[in-house]
Formats: structure tokens, sequence, C-alpha cells
């Protein structure tokens, strides 16, 4: 009995600890940059940027227009092959000497055009999981719906050609503590995302909002409410063009009572876990 009574203390301390257990360390720092774009810096002060659209974006603040305003980047993300996504991640790469991650048929285009050495694109796919920050830091690719055509401008002609870009995906990074992003990236809803909420147990989403090429705000609310049920959201992909019409507001709103907190930085604040 008294073994009996040890053994459901111990699950019902293993239920509510979980892989979800999160305590707050203040040292997980995440920097949106508009639209996609963010650093993540870790625990151990591992640099992480996911879509880096800078250059060129009018989100993007001033300082950091510049590629090396970022400082040291240990790794680059990518979740599909759009320009608004894709478009400084090879420059950003190679500037770092940083390994490129994005969908297996991006990198093999890339490679292929000469825009990254073969060395720092590794190919891989959805459920694939790399670790080049060592095993205490785990990337995965899932599934994102959405489209990945790479339109590409040729400097000799100046002609843009479409090229295969993979499939869009999204990106769980799971941290050293095992603080967990899940960053959505552009993404319509699909049911599976239960899946990812349950497995993966997500912190913390980036989630897109601005609809017509993505989920909107009522949907983006619908998949945090009842699919992945975070603890925390950032909203992402609105506001940069008036078609991407969604706003936090109408976001945070639409939540309700759901369990998340809701953080809209400006492009260029910093928000601390
Ligand atoms: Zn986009």
């Amino acid at each position: 009995m008294k073994r009996l009574l040890a053994l459901l203390a111990g699950l019902l301390l293993a239920a509510c600890a979980g892989p979800q257990a999160y305590q707050p360390t203040g040292k997980i720092e995440v920097l949106w940059l508009g639209q996609s774009a963010f650093r993540v810096t870790t625990l151990t002060g591992k640099v992480i940027v996911i879509d880096p659209w800078l250059r060129t974006n009018p989100k993007t603040p001033a300082q950091y227009k510049e590629l090396a305003a970022l400082g040291k980047v240990d790794v680059v993300l990518v979740t599909h092959a759009h320009f608004d996504h894709v478009a400084d991640a090879p420059a950003l790469a190679k500037m770092n000497n940083a390994r490129l991650y994005s969908p297996g048929g991006l990198n093999a285009t890339l490679v292929k055009l000469g825009e990254m050495p073969a060395n720092l694109a590794p190919g891989m796919n959805k459920s694939g999981v790399v670790t080049p920050l060592g095993p205490e830091i785990k990337f995965t690719m899932v599934r994102a719906e959405h489209s990945s055509e790479f339109t590409w401008k040729d400097p000799a002609t100046g002609r843009e050609t479409v090229l295969p870009g993979g499939e869009p995906v999204g990106w769980i990074i799971e941290l050293e503590n095992g603080f967990t992003i899940y960053h959505m990236g552009d993404t319509g809803l699909f049911g599976d995302m239960r899946m990812i909420g349950e497995l993966y147990r997500p912190d913390l989403i980036l989630i897109p909002i601005g609809g017509n090429f993505t989920i909107n705000a009522q949907k983006a609310a619908f998949a945090t409410r009842s699919y992945l049920r975070p603890k925390f959201a950032i909203p992402m992909h609105y506001g940069t063009f008036p078609i991407l019409a969604g706003k936090p507001e109408d976001y945070v709103k639409e939540i309700g009572g759901a369990p998340t907190k809701v953080i809209v930085p400006q492009p260029g604040e910093k928000v601390v876990f």
C-alpha cells in the first residue's frame, strides 16, 4: 500500500512538473525584429536567428538594418522560401560561419545556386531533429500549411526565376532548461497543431496573425486556445503591409480565458523569460 501511494504521488508529481515545468530565469531573451524575424539568446549565450528579413524590412528598426548589428549568430533557421523569411539568411549565415537550416528543398537550391556553401547548409526535413549547438538545444522541423517557392534573381541577367524551395515548416526550439519555443512560420490552420501542442508542449509560441497568407487573429486565437495552450504567445506577421491586417488586440480578445499570456512587443523590443 505504501509503495502504491508512493508510486501514485510520484506519478502525480511527474504529471504536474511534466515537460512544461517552466522556471523564469530572466536570461532567455527574445528580440522581435518585425514580420517573422526573431533573435533568441539562450541561457548559455547561444544566439539563434529565425527568418531574418532585416535590410529591406520596413518594420525592422534602423539599428538592426545592418546584419552585423545582431552580434555573433550561432545558427540561422528559416521556415520557407518567401523573401520576407529567407531574404538575409544566406548572408547572415555566411558572415557568422553559422549553419543555415531551412526546408530540405530550399537548402538544396541555395547550394546549387552557389548562394550557400554545402557545409553550412545541411539537408533535413520534417520531424528531423538537429543539435548543432550541442545536445542541450534541440531544433525540430514541423509541418506548416503554406507554400515555399523560391524566387531567385540572376545577378548576371537580372531575370527572375522561380525555383523549388521545399515545403514550408515551423520550428520547435527546445532550450537548455527545457523552455520550448514554437516558431510557427507562415501557416494556415491544421489539425495536427494539436499533436504538436501535445508532443512538444511549447512554453512560447510565435504565431502569425496577419491573415490573407496565414491564419488571421481569430484562427490564431482558436489554435492557441484549443490546440497549443502555451504559457506565452507573441503575435507576428502582421502590420508590415496593409494586406497583413490582423491586429494583436483582436487576437488577445478572441483568446479570452485561455491560460496564455499574450505579449505584444514593438519591433526591436526584447522580452525575457
Ligand atoms: Zn510571410
